[in-house]
């Protein structure tokens, strides 16, 4: 199947950890997820930084550190390259390590923050951080510890940022889900929401998921190569 940019004026790709999996970024569960090395109730939630906020943020930049190792693979960059031919484009992720940025896509809604982003809570600024693998500062010039924008387990996501990924699904009319299982929430919701306001909607997946029976069509192998299939 191809698809003709000319019959879609506002395309959404939906990306989660199985697109930046084929970059070599580890998932969170299953074999090699970081969920099982390390515990999240220490690492990654407001109640473990409040605890020990230099393990968490060291934590963190590890994550930057493994994160650069990795680079944007030949998907990514076909999605950039839309976006720069069709202006109306653009990517909702669950991801946090920046990896559609890294490939040029400026457009990019990231519903569970980035790990290139630090903010103080206290004076309530957002510092965008240095793409590299240590942060350029831990601390706010106030003296509180920065803290990585990022929604851990047993926060809310931001409404703001909802409420922006939530028009961009519903005016879409090509809807692109690659590479998530479907089970976060309320990122789960978005293939139904764009299907319900009349997107046409395709699932990238090697494996079947939750969702899959929403879809108008489904394909059933890797990020790069379904692109392809649909776009080269
Ligand atoms: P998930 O781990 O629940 O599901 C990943 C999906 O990707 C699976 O269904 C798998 O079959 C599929 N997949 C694996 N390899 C693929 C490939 N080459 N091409 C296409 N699909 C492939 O991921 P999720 O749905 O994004 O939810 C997990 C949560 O963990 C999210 O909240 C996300 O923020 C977070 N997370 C982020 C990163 C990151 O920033 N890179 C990494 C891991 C987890």
């Amino acid at each position: 199947m191809k698809i003709s940019l000319n019959n879609y004026n506002k395309i959404i790709f939906f990306t989660g950890a199985g697109m930046s999996a084929e970059s070599g970024v580890p998932t969170y569960r299953g074999r090699g997820g970081i969920w099982n090395e390390y515990r999240w109730e220490e690492y990654a939630c407001q109640n473990a930084f409040n605890n020990n906020p230099e393990l968490v943020l060291d934590f963190h930049q590890l994550r930057r550190i493994e994160a650069l190792k990795c680079k944007p693979h030949q998907g990514h960059a076909i999605i950039s390259n839309i976006e720069s031919l069709k202006k109306n484009t653009g990517i909702i992720t669950q991801n946090i390590d920046g990896m559609h940025q890294r490939a040029n896509s400026k457009n990019v809604i990231e519903l569970h923050g980035s790990l290139w982003r630090l903010r103080c809570d206290v004076e309530r600024i957002l510092i965008e951080d240095k793409i590299e693998g240590h942060f350029s500062k831990k601390k706010c010039d106030c003296g509180e510890w920065l803290r990585p924008d990022i929604i851990w387990f047993e926060d809310m996501l931001k409404e703001d940022i909802i409420a922006q990924a939530n028009q961009k699904v519903v005016e879409s009319d090509l809807f692109i889900s690659i590479g998530t299982s479907g089970m976060v929430w309320p990122a789960a919701s978005y293939p139904s929401l764009a299907k319900s306001s009349g997107s046409y909607c395709i699932e990238i997946n090697p494996e079947e998921t939750e969702l899959s029976n929403l879809y108008d069509k489904v394909i059933r192998t890797s990020a790069t190569k379904a692109l392809k299939q649909l776009f080269n």
